[in-house]
């Protein structure tokens, strides 16, 4: 537990606004309240929770008035922090603001530390840890779907998963703990096989939650496309044909992109960030040199690879350098000019089998653009259809990986006949591992490292 001081704090953005609100938590918030605040309709003392009360703050051993100010006061337990909390909504200036907060620090609240109104909602049980940390998640968010997301985990719908699978998870371990209390009942044949199949089924959700973080990441940090084809292939053409308006600058020159270009796009709420590169092939130019080792670096972080075949024309040297350049990565070829007649090898193209999909497109008329987007979303996402709960945070991630490890462990010991104590410690220890998503187990490096990324004021 905490001492529960008062704290307070600018609760906006630094820098001129139409309203600033200042924030004011902790036993006996309101008295600081009734010392600055007067009531421009009478005494202070009927003060209801809930409302908003318009009237002045004013410097007490001075009588000077400092502002105007809307105040609240929402008391215990029906406030964020779970705490009595003041509110006080003042004219946004810069200076105005700080000189009300140094009223209010000097009738006796402390400077909160970041993030310490949020640590404190969560010490008093009104959010778990993957909820606070999913409100830092919304303040930071970029995209609306990062917001979307970060709002269903503010609302506990990883939390109520995950308490689902620790329930499920306990109904296991009472049944191997029973088996240490009681020896003479040791676990029979049969009930080991329907135990391994348990927990079989619980390490299989773990496994798919823990798979759609890097749905979720790309969601919150946008995807990273590189578009590679030898020059005059029409890359640039077909970037902006992505675009939807002409942006690159297309020339029937070869190699005249020599930069890295980005654009950007959405792809259904996808953000995506393209980049169109000089192409990777071999040159003896010192210029396009430098374009072709810019292309390589922008290779290696892109999250999926767009090669641009020209599909009038013969496979060259110089496609399947780029077709194996992309290596590893995820990989789409858009076989481009399907407006001329087709005299590529198609199945030359089909040799390349670590491609994700062929698609023939014209950045010319634009034909098989949109087949190509919605390839692209799908290769980028590793699905079409939005998975129910999405992990978005490294922490929750790392303890999932680390409850599945454990729950494979299990199911081995479980196999090979072990006993149920060597059991009960692995059953136990994807069990921490859940409870450590929701801030069930904790200590206090970890709220510290958590909530230090906060800003102060929330
Ligand atoms: P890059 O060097 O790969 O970026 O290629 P560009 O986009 O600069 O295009 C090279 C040439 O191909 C230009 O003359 C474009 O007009 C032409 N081009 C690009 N896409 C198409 C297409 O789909 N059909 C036809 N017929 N020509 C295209």
């Amino acid at each position: 537990m905490y001492k529960e001081d008062i704290i307070a704090a600018i609760a906006t953005p630094p820098g001129e606004g139409g309203v600033a609100i200042i924030r004011i938590s902790g036993l006996d918030a309101e008295k600081i309240a009734a010392k600055i605040f007067a009531h421009a309709q009478g005494t202070n003392g009927q003060l209801k929770s809930h409302r908003l009360y318009h009237g002045d703050i004013h410097d007490p051993s001075s009588g000077r008035v400092y502002d105007e100010v809307l105040l609240t006061i929402m008391r215990k337990p029906r406030s964020y922090t779970a705490e009595d909390v003041v509110e006080i909504h003042c004219h946004g200036g810069a200076f105005l603001v700080r000189k009300i907060l140094g009223l209010v620090l000097a009738h006796g609240a402390r400077q909160a530390e970041p993030g310490e109104f949020t640590k404190r909602a969560f010490l008093n049980g009104r959010m778990d840890l993957s909820q606070a940390e999913a409100v830092l998640d919304l303040i930071r968010a970029r995209t609306d779907k990062a917001t979307e997301l970060a709002l269903t985990q503010a609302s506990g719908e990883l939390s109520k998963w995950i308490d689902q699978l620790r329930e499920e998870l306990l109904d296991i371990l009472v049944q191997v703990e029973a088996a240490i209390d009681f020896p003479e009942e040791e676990i029979e044949l049969l009930q080991r096989h329907i135990l391994i199949r348990n927990v079989d089924e619980l390490r299989q959700k773990l496994f798919d939650i823990i798979n759609t973080y890097e749905w979720g990441r790309i969601f919150r940090e946008g995807a990273k496309v590189c578009v590679c084809g030898r020059p005059n292939v029409g890359k640039s053409s077909l970037v902006n044909a992505l675009l939807g308006e002409e942006r690159v600058i297309v020339t029937p020159v070869p190699g005249t992109t020599r930069d890295v270009i980005e654009e950007s796009i959405n792809l259904d709420g996808l953000p995506v960030a393209i980049w169109d590169t000089a192409g990777i092939c071999e040159t003896d130019d010192p210029v396009e040199r430098i374009g072709v080792n810019l292309s390589r670096q922008y290779l290696e972080k892109a999250d999926a690879v767009l090669v641009v075949l020209d599909g009038s024309a013969s496979i060259t040297p110089e496609d399947e350098v780029v077709l194996r350049s992309a290596g590893t990565k995820k990989v789409i070829i858009a076989v481009n000019k399907n407006d001329l007649p087709r005299t590529i090898e198609v199945d030359a193209i089909g040799e390349f089998s670590h491609s994700n999909g062929t698609i023939y497109v014209s950045a010319k008329t634009t034909e098989g653009i949109s087949e190509l987007k919605k390839s692209l979303r799908a290769l980028l996402l590793d699905s079409e259809s939005e998975p129910l709960i999405v992990i978005t945070n490294l922490r929750h991630k790392i303890a999932l990986v680390r409850g599945e490890a454990a729950l494979k462990r299990a199911m081995t010991t479980l196999g090979e006949g072990g006993a149920p104590e060597f059991i009960a410690v692995d059953l136990n220890e994807a069990r921490e591992s859940l409870e450590e998503v929701i801030g069930r187990v904790t200590n206090d490096n970890i709220l510290e490292r958590i909530f230090s990324h906060y800003c102060i004021g929330k």
